[in-house]
């Protein structure tokens, strides 16, 4: 069995996996700390009661994978951490070999094993939360990047003169397109503090600023797709996260795509794996690398 362990900014979940199926799944608060000890140690306790029945580790986490470190995109979702030897940590702690990818990228990875259409080779997964995250199935191979950086289209610029964003350039689409970035529209609007979920509780009552808030947002995820259906010739697109999963978003990521030349239109597709995405993701795409390498040494 594989022990799949997901790194979020506000949780760490571990759990074996046989079959695609979670058993004995463990969750801890992320360290707020930033300090690399303190994480070290959440890790520790979380896989520890699991590590005698794993023959391996797999992990999706947040932030940038390069060559077995863990970096930030936002230096903020790890309370400041901003460089961590992930690899060399969970192979100390548990004498197990282990593979580190991006959660985004995990997910995209999972949701493409889920899909109906399994002709589909290239395919994108966005995830509308926090923050948006991506991940892109190219060829039917999930695209990590040297240096883990490939899929980040959360950080893809919409408009020059756009909101500075948490990565440091300017109108990314996470910086549009984000639970964070309706929060604060939707505060300027109204002059008091909103989150995403107000906002669409708004929304859904009719309100005229709440809805050009959740537009904002939805066309410039349309807008993401064109770009991606241009640059890579992308057919399916699955869409998650709490806000992109909210009731009535994906309609109008759908209403601003189909203003667009029929060219750069995808299919779009709501997200199966829900919060489980990026520990089933993980540990499908260990499996598979397992297995390919295997086929490979023969
Ligand atoms: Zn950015």
């Amino acid at each position: 069995m594989i022990i799949a362990i997901d790194i979020g900014g506000t949780k760490l979940s571990a759990s074996l996996i046989s079959d695609s199926n979670l058993i004995d799944g463990r969750r801890a608060s992320t360290p707020k700390s930033g300090a690399a000890s303190d994480l070290i140690v959440a890790l520790e306790q979380l896989i520890t009661p699991l590590l005698s029945k794993a023959t391996s580790i797999v992990v999706a986490s947040t932030g940038i994978i390069n060559q077995g470190r863990l970096t930030a995109v936002n230096p903020d979702n790890l309370g400041g951490l901003n460089d961590f030897p992930l690899q060399s940590v969970l192979e100390n702690i548990s004498g197990l070999p282990v593979k580190l990818l991006n959660d985004a990228q995990a997910a995209a990875w999972g949701e493409y094993c889920q899909l109906a259409e399994k002709n589909c080779r290239n395919m994108a997964f966005i995830t509308v939360s926090t923050g948006v995250g991506a991940g892109l199935i190219i060829n039917g191979e999930l695209l990590t990047g040297m240096s883990g950086l490939a899929g980040h289209a959360g950080h893809m610029t919409l408009d020059v003169n756009g909101p500075t964003c948490g990565c440091g350039r300017s109108g990314c689409v996470e910086a549009l397109a984000s639970g964070t970035a309706i929060g604060q529209l939707a505060s300027d609007l109204y002059k008091t503090d909103l989150d995403a979920k107000a906002v669409f509780e708004r929304y859904h009552q009719g309100e005229q600023d709440a809805r050009m808030v959740i537009d904002r947002s939805a066309q410039a995820i349309a807008e993401l797709l064109g770009n991606l259906r241009a640059l890579l010739d992308i057919e399916v697109a699955v869409i998650g996260g709490s806000v992109g999963l909210a009731e009535g978003y994906l309609e109008r990521v759908h209403h601003f795509m189909e203003q667009q030349p029929p060219l750069f239109q995808v299919d779009l597709q709501l997200a199966q794996l829900g919060h489980e995405a990026g520990l089933k993701g993980a540990a499908l795409w260990a499996e598979q690398e397992q297995a390919s390498q295997e086929c490979a040494a023969q």
